[in-house]
C-alpha cells in the first residue's frame, strides 16, 4: 500500500534515484511498506519559478530552472591563503555551492590562483572599480566576477574585461547595493529607493548588452525587506537574467536570519531568485545553514533532515525542549531528508509522529517511538533520544543500501 501522502523518505529516494521534474511536481520513487518501489507523480507545493536565462558559474548552473544555489562570502583576509582555504572548506562542508572572496588590491588578486586551485566549488572574485584586478582574477581562473560595469570607468576598460570574460566563458554578477548607489541616482530619486536600485541595475545591464555580453546575473540589495522586495519584483518584470537574491547587511545572526528568511522567503515564494546569499554579521557558515533552511522551508531544495517539534504547552509531560535539541544536534549529519518529529503529548503528538519518518510522542515521563507510521516501542524518557537516533541512522542505512549506496 502506498503512503497516503508523500513522505520525506520518499523524497530521499527521489533524490537518490534522480527523478524527473514536471511542471507542477515531480516523478518520484515511492518505497511502499513491502519495500518495493513504485513510480508516481507527487504534486508539490513549491512555488512556480519565474523562468530566467541560464548561465554557468564554473560547473554550477544558475537560472533557467536550475536548483536555487546557496552561496556565501569569506570574511578572511583574502591574502591569507591558508585561512581563506580553511574557511572555504568549512563553507563547502556546510553546503555552500559558490564561494565569493573580496579582491580589494593586487596582493589579494595574487592569492587567487592558489585559492582557485584549493577551492572545490566555483570561486567568485568581488571587485570594485579596478579593471586590472578583474583581469588578474580572470587569469587566475575564477568562475565569476562580481563587478559593476558602470563603475569600471572608461569604456575601453569595460571592453577589455568583457573580452577576457568572453574568452573564458566567465559570467559577471552585477551587484547593486543600496549603500553604494551612484550619486546621480541618489540625487534623482532622493534616496536609494527600489526604483533607484532598478535604474542602476538597468544601466549596468545596458553596458553589457551593448557589448553583446548577456552572461550576467543581477542582485539588488537593500538592507530592509520591503525595499528589496520591491526592487527585485520591479526588475523581474523587465529582464530575464538570473537573479542573485539577498538582503544586504541584514544584521547579526539572530536578527539577520529573521530578516533574510522574510525577504528571501517572500521572493522565493514569488518564484524569484536563482541563487542566494544570506548576509550575516557572524560566521559565514551560519549564512550557508540559514540559506539552506530558507530553501527547505520554501519547499525548493532538500538537504539533510527536516525536524518537526512542538512548542510545548501545559499538556507536555516530558522534558521536551532538551530532547528536541539533542535529537536535532545528533542527527544534523543525516544525508537523507528524513522527517523527524519530537512531540510533547498525546494531543498532536501521535499524528505528527506517525506522519514523520521517525517520531516520538510524549506521555507521562515516557514516549512512544514511531517509525514510518508504526509504533515501535514505548520507552522511558531517558532512553528516547538514543532510541530515536539509532532508528534514524538505521533507516538511513537501509534506504541508502536499497539504492545501492
Ligand atoms: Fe502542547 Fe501537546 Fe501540542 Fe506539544 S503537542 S504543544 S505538548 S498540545
Amino acid at each position: 500500500m502506498l503512503s497516503p501522502r508523500p513522505r520525506m523518505s520518499t523524497q530521499a529516494a527521489f533524490s537518490l534515484c534522480g527523478g524527473q521534474k514536471t511542471v507542477n511536481g515531480f516523478f518520484a520513487t515511492y518505497i511502499n511498506k513491502k519495500g518495493s518501489q513504485t513510480m508516481a507523480t507527487i504534486e508539490t507545493c513549491s512555488p512556480r519559478r519565474q523562468r530566467t536565462r541560464q548561465l554557468q558559474v564554473g560547473a554550477v548552473a544558475v537560472g533557467g530552472g536550475a536548483p536555487v544555489t546557496v552561496q556565501s562570502m569569506c570574511n578572511t583576509d583574502t591574502r591569507d591563503v591558508s585561512a581563506t582555504l580553511a574557511q572555504i572548506a568549512a563553507l563547502v562542508a556546510a553546503g555552500c555551492e559558490i564561494v565569493r572572496v573580496a579582491v580589494p588590491d593586487a596582493e589579494a588578486a595574487a592569492a587567487l590562483p592558489a585559492l582557485v586551485r584549493g577551492c572545490s566549488v566555483p570561486l567568485v572574485a568581488d571587485i570594485h572599480f579596478d579593471y586590472r584586478l578583474a583581469l588578474q582574477a580572470l587569469t587566475a581562473g575564477v568562475a565569476c566576477l562580481r563587478i559593476n560595469p558602470g563603475n569600471i570607468g572608461a569604456r575601453w576598460k569595460v571592453a577589455e574585461v568583457v573580452a577576457a570574460c568572453r574568452e573564458r566563458a566567465v559570467p559577471i554578477r552585477i551587484g547593486v547595493n543600496g549603500g553604494s548607489l551612484e550619486k546621480s541616482l541618489l540625487e534623482k530619486h532622493g534616496h536609494a529607493s527600489a526604483a533607484a536600485l532598478v535604474e542602476s541595475a538597468l544601466g549596468h545591464i545596458r553596458i553589457l548588452e551593448d557589448l553583446d555580453y548577456p552572461q550576467l546575473k543581477v542582485s539588488l540589495k537593500a538592507s530592509d525587506v520591503p525595499r528589496t522586495l520591491a526592487a527585485y519584483r520591479q526588475l523581474a518584470g523587465q529582464v530575464d537574467y538570473p537573479l542573485h537574491i539577498g538582503i544586504t547587511e541584514a544584521g547579526t545572526t539572530w536578527a539577520g536570519t529573521i530578516k533574510s528568511a522574510v525577504g528571501l522567503g517572500a521572493l522565493l515564494c514569488d518564484g524569484l531568485g536563482d541563487t542566494l546569499r544570506v548576509s550575516l554579521t557572524g560566521d559565514p557558515v551560519e549564512e550557508v545553514r540559514v540559506g539552506w533552511q530558507i530553501l527547505k522551508a520554501a519547499g525548493l531544495r532538500q538537504r539533510g533532515p527536516v525536524f518537526v517539534s512542538c512548542p510545548t504547552c501545559g499538556r507536555c509531560q516530558i522534558d521536551l525542549i532538551p530532547l528536541a535539541e539533542e535529537v536535532e544536534r545528533r542527527l544534523a549529519g543525516l544525508r537523507l531528508p528524513l522527517t523527524i518529529a519530537v512531540m510533547g503529548c498525546v494531543v498532536n503528538g501521535p499524528g505528527e509522529a506517525r506522519e514523520a519518518d521517525l517520531g516520538i510522542a510524549g506521555g507521562r515521563d515516557v514516549g512512544l517511538l514511531f517509525r514510518q507510521g508504526q509504533v515501535l516501542r514505548r520507552l522511558p524518557q531517558a532512553q528516547l533520544a538514543d532510541a530515536l537516533v539509532a532508528e534514524a541512522l538505521a533507516l538511513e542505512r537501509e534506504l541508502l543500501a536499497a539504492q545501492g549506496h
